[in-house]
């Protein structure tokens, strides 16, 4: 296919790349000076999009996508697939796409998880909102990117899924870390504690798979010096995504909220920012009840 790719910062560079590197035609476009194996570089992001099968974006939030998107449409062929797989709002992922089907074109958005590491070794999931027919032409290079995709019904819906599920993932670290450190103030080792949780009603993946206790249970970020991994300021956004996508839909969402504020203050009031999520275990280890 010939791919337009637009946004080749940590996560759309090794996408396009591990496109290119398929077989795909890819012509890419980034605002800063970017150069990506295999992938050649176009003046403009109407220049990238102009004649593409399909056109990817891969931008930092939904203003800058809708931006980019009110340049583009109009230089995309018909019939032609717009996906997106940044991470924005999902009022922005619908206008978009509605603007987009007015066009004639096919939208989806399709945000992913998985992190820089996922985009380079092309195991990503996508969460994908849009129609089946978009779904279908795009699936191959789903299959290429990454290792599986949902689709999740019509435009915002993937992005609606990635947001649910984040707000799971913020709340659930959350009260994982404000365990460890409870029960290390009982004189709880840490080592029993895993056991007990992680086959336990209190499992989840923050606990069974990403344990934020350095030396326990298996390999994180917490035993590399909380390096990210998934920096908490990129929680603190998709935290952030909920709560105005809560209060849009009249959605009450209390841990949601305090999750949100209680990234907030880790990164923008203390030392949270560049250290990855789980780094609020040793956050919680310095505090006292207040
Ligand atoms: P990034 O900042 O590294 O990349 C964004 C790129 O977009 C930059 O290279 C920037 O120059 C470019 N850009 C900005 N405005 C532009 C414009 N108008 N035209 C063309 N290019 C423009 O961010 P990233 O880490 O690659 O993340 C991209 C998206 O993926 C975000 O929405 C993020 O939330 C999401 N995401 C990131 C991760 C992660 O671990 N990094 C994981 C999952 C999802």
């Amino acid at each position: 296919m010939k791919i337009g790719f637009i946004g080749l910062g940590n996560m759309g560079a090794p996408m396009a790349a591990n496109l290119a590197r398929a077989g795909h035609k890819v012509s890419g476009f980034d605002m800063a000076t970017v150069t990506v194996n295999g992938v050649s570089n176009a003046r403009s992001a109407a220049e990238a999009a102009t004649g593409a099968d399909v056109v990817i974006t891969m931008l930092p939030n939904g203003d800058i996508l809708r931006a980019v998107a009110a340049e583009i449409i109009p230089a995309i062929s018909q019939g032609a697939v717009l996906l997106d797989c940044s991470t924005v709002d999902v009022d922005s992922a619908r206008s978009v796409a509605q603007d987009a089907e007015a066009a004639g074109l096919l939208p989806l958005d399709a945000p992913v998880s998985g992190g820089i590491g996922g985009a380079s070794a092309g195991t990503l999931t996508f969460m994908v909102g849009g129609s089946v027919e978009a779904y279908q032409i795009a699936l191959s290079l789903f299959e290429i990117m990454g290792q599986k995709s949902v689709h999740c019904g019509t435009s915002g819906n993937g992005q609606a899924a990635k947001i649910c599920n984040n707000m799971i993932l913020g709340v659930t670290m959350i009260a994982t870390c404000e365990a460890f450190a409870l029960a290390d103030k009982l004189g709880l080792d840490r080592q029993a504690m895993f056991d007990v949780v992680s086959t336990s009603s209190g499992y989840s993946w923050s606990m069974n798979a990403y344990c934020p206790a350095p030396g326990i249970g298996p390999k994180s970020p917490a035993d590399n010096g909380y390096t990210p991994g998934f920096a908490a300021e990129l929680m603190l956004k998709d935290l952030r995504l909920s709560q105005q996508a809560a209060e849009a839909s009249n959605a009450d969402t209390p841990l949601g909220q305090a999750a949100t504020e209680l990234y907030r203050a880790f990164v923008e009031d203390e030392d949270g920012k560049g250290r990855d999520f789980s780094a609020m275990l040793p956050r919680f280890e310095g505090k006292r009840r207040s």
